[in-house]
Parts: structure tokens; sequence; C-alpha cells
């Protein structure tokens, strides 16, 4: 057995607990996560059904964790996972799902079938079956501090754009302030507008906030990835500049897994509480709203709907708070089919927007959510996810629709009433 097989196979090892062997017994092929799934939805192709995605260590834990399993092993019954079977596992695993959270969602036994894949991915990306480019991002952001590489000049040189657009001073490493700000990769690349829109926001709040040169990066590709070694390194980073400088809170940008990765998995992979709160920027704007910090005059008139991220939403427990700041400040605000804890992915998440090979799959599954908003017909769709944006961006321009995209956080920046 080659070094990295059997690397990889004790990393499946020490994923199996006691939820996973109550997955593997509880589950009754009922079915219900299969339908639940965009990628088997999309496609009707068995091999894409949850749990034809577990089905390795479905086997590694039959196989040497039952007893019945270890006889069959004995006698020749069983076969053991191999070299091969990863290999072919690794599309499966990597391409075909975000780990939207949807199957888990509708599991009538209560099995987290999304952690399971993340579980998998552990043992996939310890063995060397991973997509190269999650592989090289993970390199770059344990390195080099972001996926991206060195981002510090362009994060330098967009802090620097938005102070002169709005007259407003943003500081770098300032201790005892309200806030770190972290960002992701993709909005100091693509979005930049979220630091002026912040910005405003948060003087007219009376919100002191920083961002550190230490850890400024919001994603966390250790969890797309499955190593938890990366991803524990990188959720430290951001605790320890966060605890240096003194914050009561660290504000986790519009990026999805990033909230996932900071406030869900985060204490758990550190092995301790964080000494500040995490909050999502869309929470705190809707907390600002409510407690009358956050004030807006006139409204959008487009008919515009709400595109929910699974991390932030289905995932993150984020549901009515993009839902109050939309009724804030637009007019004409539809809801598309399965909005909210149950909706569509946009096919980008988990590491699959980043990976070349999925994306023909990636397109195909788009089909659902383009069912969504050809219902509505909206004029352009708010998200509050970086990711998300990029990859609706990308696949509705590949499908010739006519829609763009906003992000809330700027949107609801358009409208501060600049008078209160
Ligand atoms: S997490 Fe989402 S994409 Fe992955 S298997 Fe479940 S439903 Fe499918
Ligand atoms: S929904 Fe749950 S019980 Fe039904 S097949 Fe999927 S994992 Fe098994």
């Amino acid at each position: 057995m080659s070094a990295t097989l059997n690397r990889g196979l004790n990393a499946l090892r020490e994923q199996i607990d006691a939820p996973v062997a109550s997955f593997f017994t509880s589950c009754v092929s009922c079915g219900l996560c299969a339908e639940a799934c965009i990628f088997y939805r999309a496609t009707e192709d068995p091999q894409y059904t949850p749990i034809r995605k577990l089905d390795l260590m479905r086997r590694v834990w039959s196989r040497e964790f039952t007893l019945l399993g270890r006889i069959g092993g004995m006698l020749g019954l069983t076969k053991p996972v191999t070299d091969e079977d990863l290999k072919a596992w690794e599309p499966l695993v990597y391409d075909s799902c975000t780990m939207c959270g949807r199957c888990t969602l509708v599991c009538p036994v209560g099995n987290d079938i999304t952690m399971m894949i993340r579980k998998m991915r552990e043992g996939m990306s310890a063995a060397g079956h991973a997509p190269v480019e999650l592989i090289g991002a993970a390199e770059r952001h344990n390195d080099l501090g972001s996926p991206m590489g060195e981002l510090h000049p362009a994060l330098h040189a967009q802090v620097k754009n938005a102070i002169s657009e709005t007259g407003i001073e943003i500081e770098f490493d300032k201790p005892g302030v309200d806030y770190m700000v972290i960002l992701s990769a993709q909005e100091i690349a693509e979005f930049p507008d979220v630091l002026g829109a912040m910005s405003k926001i948060f003087k007219k709040a009376g919100i002191t906030w920083t961002i550190s040169n230490d850890a400024f990066e919001a994603t966390n590709v250790g969890i797309q990835l499955g190593n938890r070694d990366v991803a524990r390194t990188l959720v430290q980073r951001v605790v320890d500049a966060a605890e240096k400088l003194g914050v009561k809170g660290v504000i986790s940008p519009e990026c999805g897994h990033a909230y996932q990765a900071l406030r869900w998995e985060g204490p758990n992979l550190i092995g301790r509480p964080y000494k500040f709160e995490v909050i999502h920027i869309i929470e705190l704007l809707d907390k600002l709203r409510a407690d009358g910090r956050l004030k807006t005059k006139g409204k959008n008139t487009q008919k515009l709907t709400f595109h929910d991220p699974c991390q932030i939403n289905r995932r993150g427990g984020i549901n009515q708070e993009p839902r109050r700041l939309m009724n804030m400040v637009t007019e004409n605000f539809v809801e598309t089919d399965d909005a909210g804890t149950m909706n569509w992915c946009c096919g980008g998440g988990g590491g699959v927007g980043a990976n070349e090979r999925a994306a023909t799959l990636r397109s195909a599954a788009f089909k659902l959510k383009k069912n969504q908003l050809d219902k509505v017909q909206p004029d352009a769709i708010v998200t509050m996810c970086a990711y998300c944006h990029h990859t609706l961006d990308n696949v509705l321009e590949e499908f010739n629709m006519e829609q763009e995209v906003l992000g809330l956080t700027e949107l609801v920046a358009e409208y501060l009433d600049d008078d209160a």
C-alpha cells in the first residue's frame, strides 16, 4: 500500500466517530436527500446522489468498524478501498457537491450528510485526490495570506480608493476599536465597493473598526479542500489578530463559507471559544436598523429578488435579516420559489467554482436556479456572498440572461440617509 493511500485511509478512519456510525446505521435509503441535491436533480445521474458520494467512507466503516464487515473482510467477501477508488470518487466528492446543506435539511433521520462530505474530503485530500486548484489555493493561503496570493498591495490600493471616494479614513491595525473587518479575496479583487459602503454605514452608526494586516482574509480554503490543519491555521490567524487588537467583534463579510468557517467551525477547530463575537455584516446591519442607527431614504424601484447563500442562510441561520433590509431599501422585492432555507445553490460553492473540471456540471446545475429566476423575471438579483455574486455573474452571462447582480451591503449604503 502506498504511503499516500495509507495517509488517506488513516484520515478517513480518523473521521469515523459516533455520528458517522449512527449515520450509516440509521439511513433508511428513502432517497429524499437525492431529490434535494442540485447535482442529482439537474442530471438525474445516480452517481450524484448524496449517499453514493459517501460510499467509500461507508465501505471503510463497514469493513473495519462492524463485526459482520470484519468477518466479511477476512473471508474476502468485501474489498478494501484502493487508490483507484479514491481517484474515481474525487469528482463525486469535489465536483458534484457544493456542501450546500440541502440534503441534510431533508433527511428524516437527521443525518448531517453535508458534514459527512466534509469528512470524506479530509481523507481524499490526505490521499492526494483533490482538485489541483484547491490544493494550490490552500498553499497560497497558507504561505502568502490569501488563496489569490499576496493581496496586501491590492487591499491597500482599494482602501485608498475607498478613502478618496468617501472622504472617510480607514485605519489598519488600530487596537481597541469595536470591530475588526475581514474581507474575502473575491471582494478585494472584484467587488471593492463594499469597503466604501461599510465605511459610510459605520460612520453614520458611530461604529469604530479596523482591518488587520496580519489577518484580513476571511475565506478558509482548508474547509473546502478538507484539510483540518490548514483550516485551523487560517482560523487561528484571524483569532490571534482579533485578540491582539482587543476588538469586541469580528465582522464576517459577504462570503458564505468564510462565515461558516469562522462562526461555526472555528471554535471546534482551535479547541476553545473566542474572546470576541463573530457577526455577519448583514446581521450587523439588521441590528443597526433595529436599534435605529441605520436610517435610509428612498427606495429602489426595480423588480429585485434575493439569492440566499447556502452557508449564510441554510447552514448559517441568517434568514430574515436580509429580507428586512431588502424591504427597507426596495419597493418591488419579489421572492422566488423555495427562497430562504430551501433555496437552490448558485452552483459554485464548496470549491466547485474554483474547479475547472467541474465547469460543465456546474452549468448543468444552474438550471434549477434559472428556473427559479425565470418564474419571477427580476430586473436584478441581490445577494450577500461575494462568491455567489461572482458565480451568478458568470452563469447569467453564459445563459444570456440580462439581470445584474448586486451586493446587499452596497445596496443599503446607496440609500443611506445623509441627513439623519
Ligand atoms: S450538500 Fe448539497 S450539493 Fe452536496 S450532496 Fe448535499 S444536496 Fe448535494
Ligand atoms: S435522506 Fe437520510 S435516510 Fe434518506 S437516504 Fe438520505 S441519508 Fe438516508
